[in-house]
């Protein structure tokens, strides 16, 4: 589903990703750990050509965003893109706009949906979320958890084939974290690929196929959940789980 082959991304002379090599499979859930600044979210935003890797290439579901000459053009780009569904720490909902506006703007927008057709998919997966109740609700109307899940039902509406999630529960009070991961337990179960990066160890090890550990741009080690969270191989992935749990 993803290949990255030898992904390296500078800012300036600041090299961030040095070299990362990675493959998912289709269904595969990926968690990414890691101390800040290791890169973890630049890793992600390559994968979905927010950020222009500085060499190496990323390949989804059988098409590169570049072609072997390093050439793009944008509209390629965007039609991948909308296979890569992203949700982010901050939810950036429009405030402006309800809850089923927000799901439904880039439907129309990007996937050319018609305003029916549109506001039929953003109901069927606000009800997923859980917000059947809140659709005509504006985001200051809507508590933390809510409205992150408003952003992971916008996701989903445009119907990727993966879906990202970057610390999409750091930005929570702790009472409202577990109602998100239960959105995402969800998605997990139904098959959906996923690449998550999280802090949360003890849902890292339940939903994840494999668990990959980053330090300074480069995968220190890499393993089943089992395995990865209580026989760590590396001294740097024990001091970093012990440090977090
Ligand atoms: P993580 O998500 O693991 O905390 P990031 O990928 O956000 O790490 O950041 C890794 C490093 O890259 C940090 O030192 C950060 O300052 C730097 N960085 C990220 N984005 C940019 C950018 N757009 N311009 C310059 N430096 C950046
Ligand atoms: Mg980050």
């Amino acid at each position: 589903m993803i290949e990255v082959e030898k992904l390296h991304k500078s800012f300036g002379e600041n090299e961030i990703l040095k070299g990362l090599d990675i493959e998912i499979k289709q269904g595969e859930k990926v968690v990414i750990i890691g101390p800040s600044g290791s890169g973890k979210s630049t890793f992600l935003r390559c994968l979905n050509y927010l950020e222009e890797p500085t060499s190496g290439r990323v390949k989804i579901e059988g098409h590169y965003f570049v072609d072997p000459h390093g050439k793009y053009n944008e509209k390629h780009i965007a039609s991948l893109r909308t296979e890569v569904g992203m949700v982010f720490q901050r939810f950036n909902l429009f405030p402006n706009m309800t809850a089923i506006e927000n799901v439904m703007a880039a439907q129309i927008k990007i996937r050319k949906k018609s305003k029916e057709e549109a506001k039929k998919t953003a109901e069927k997966y606000l009800i997923k979320v859980g917000l059947g109740e809140r659709m005509d609700h504006y985001p200051r109307q809507l508590s933390g958890g809510q409205q992150q899940r408003v952003a992971i039902a916008r996701a989903l509406a445009m119907e990727p084939k993966v879906m990202l999630f970057d610390e999409a529960t750091s930005a929570l009070d702790p009472e409202l974290v577990g109602e998100v991961l239960n959105v995402i337990r969800d998605l997990a179960r139904e098959g959906m690929t996923m690449v998550l990066v999280t802090h949360e160890m003890r849902f890292a090890e339940e939903v994840g196929d494999r668990i990959i550990f980053m330090d300074k741009g480069v995968i220190v080690e890499e393993g089943h959940p089992k395995e990865f969270f209580h026989h760590p191989k590396h001294e740097r992935t024990k001091a970093f789980i012990n440090k977090v749990e």
